[in-house]
């Protein structure tokens, strides 16, 4: 079985879609991450973002793995052989990781690899393209999304707890960013795929997002 989440930043897609597997026992994804991960070794290298030719270049010299635990739920990602999964959070990065996506040789790559994981297995996929491109014939897909003001503030919350002070506008202004480069590139921008039911986790909690796509999936 494969279920493709996708949706714009700070929607809950990761979360619920870790949770949905765990209920499900499926293989959890999140093909976020890889495009931090290039985007983080892209900034590291001080490349121009927007140059394709570069990063081309860049990922001929790259390793990029990803380790699974037993549950098949929590995600080891390993950028040469280092384990990135905290360098790739910060805000600095996610902004990277929006400029990178649009380059279609980063595309190419990581959605080569997310099919090559996902062949045989049964998976819950979150991310930007996966209803529309890496899994195309997912058995069920959903749009997650929320008012980007909720998803702002959730954000907000989250960096909070990390210790990170940001003022929720700057989170907010680049969110904002973050979704229009998303939804306006040309290549795989962020669109609700054919057959992919909209599912608003703006006035609901986790568990109830979580129970709403049972429901829907006839798991309930
Ligand atoms: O989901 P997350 O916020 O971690 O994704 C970081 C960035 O990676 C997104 O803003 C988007 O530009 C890109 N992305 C993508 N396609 C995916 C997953 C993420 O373009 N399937």
């Amino acid at each position: 079985m494969h279920i493709a989440i996708d949706g714009p930043a700070g929607a809950g897609k990761s979360t619920i879609a870790k949770a949905l597997a765990k209920r499900l026992g499926l293989t959890y994804l999140d093909t976020g991450a890889m495009y931090r991960a290039v985007g983080l070794k892209a900034l590291r290298l001080g490349l121009e973002l927007s140059d394709g030719a570069a990063l081309k270049a860049m990922l001929q010299g790259t390793i990029l793995r990803v380790e699974r635990g037993k549950n098949g739920l929590d995600q080891r990602l390993f950028l040469d052989g280092e384990d990135v999964g905290s360098a790739i959070r910060s805000r600095e990065v996610s902004l990277a990781a929006s400029a990178v996506s649009a380059q279609r040789v980063v595309r190419e790559w990581l959605v080569a690899m997310q099919q090559e994981i996902a062949k045989g297995q049964n998976i819950v996929m979150d991310g930007r393209d996966i209803g529309t491109k890496v899994l195309p014939q997912a058995e069920f897909k959903f749009f997650l999304t929320a008012d980007d003001g909720i998803r702002a503030a959730r954000r907000h919350l989250e960096l909070r707890e990390k210790g990170e002070n940001i003022a929720l506008e700057t989170v907010l202004s680049e969110l904002r960013r973050r979704d229009l480069q998303d939804s306006t590139r040309a290549e795989s921008p962020l669109v609700r795929a054919e057959g992919a039911t909209v599912v608003d986790s703006g006035d609901l909690t986790i568990d109830e997002v979580v129970e709403l796509l049972l429901a829907l999936m006839g798991r309930r």
